[in-house]
């Protein structure tokens, strides 16, 4: 159930016997020569959507939330199209997205996030939200670090803009993937470095592995 699509007296109705609202939160971002900018969006747009169909089969229901496509992404701001929302703006849009959601009704929150960037942003908002609403418990589902094993187990390796991502994209927006572009590979930097063009080094054409292993149907499983 798509909250866009309900009337208000139907989203009343909803917040009566739903407890659950999911917001996929991304990012708009240099994703390789072959990825479209969107594609931190893409990815929790198209698992929210299969959530909603499984939780429905089971007989219960979630709200999914119009996804928050802006994020904070300073390191990828080196690459044109990246549009960075600084981390105190992020968080403040973010807590007073939960709190509205709180002030519903809606008691777990699940924040699907598809960008690493955005996370301690997130964090700390939810913290704000925990602290306001004491019975709210905000579930921030990082899936590409959560759940890097299962990645691991399909993908050979993992990465922005990688072998991973290309897949997940591949199998849900193939019209946008530009594979003979798709090239990478790991750059790596023991410390956090932080640099206003660190970028240039760390994500060479905004990629950080190697792409070209990618295929739809690894995407489909990861995406599932
Ligand atoms: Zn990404």
């Amino acid at each position: 159930m798509r909250l866009e699509e309900l009337t208000w007296p139907d989203f009343d109705e909803v917040k009566r016997r739903v407890d659950t609202v999911v917001i996929p939160v991304g990012s708009v971002e240099a994703h390789g020569r072959h990825l479209p900018l969107g594609t931190d969006t893409f990815a929790p747009l198209e698992i929210a959507k299969r959530v909603d169909e499984r939780v429905r089969e089971l007989g219960r229901e979630v709200l999914i939330a119009p996804p928050v496509w802006y994020g904070h992404t300073f390191v990828l701001n080196v690459y044109p199209g990246t549009i960075n929302v600084g981390g105190d703006a992020f968080k403040a849009y973010m807590h007073g997205i939960m709190r509205e959601f709180a002030a519903e009704g809606f008691r777990r929150i699940v924040l699907l996030n598809g960008h690493g960037g955005n996370y301690s942003p997130l964090v700390l908002a939810a913290e704000e939200v925990a602290e306001e609403f004491p019975d709210v418990e905000v579930w921030l589902i990082n899936w590409w670090i959560d759940f890097r094993e299962d990645v691991l187990s399909i993908c050979s390796s993992q990465g922005h803009a990688g072998q991973d991502e290309t897949s997940v994209i591949l199998a849900v927006r193939p019209e946008l993937v530009k594979m003979e572009r798709a090239t990478g590979g790991k750059s790596k930097s023991k410390v956090r470095r932080i640099k206003r063009d660190i970028g240039l080094e760390l994500f060479p054409d905004g990629v950080n592995d190697d792409p070209s292993l990618a295929t739809a149907e690894k995407g489909l499983f990861l995406s599932w």
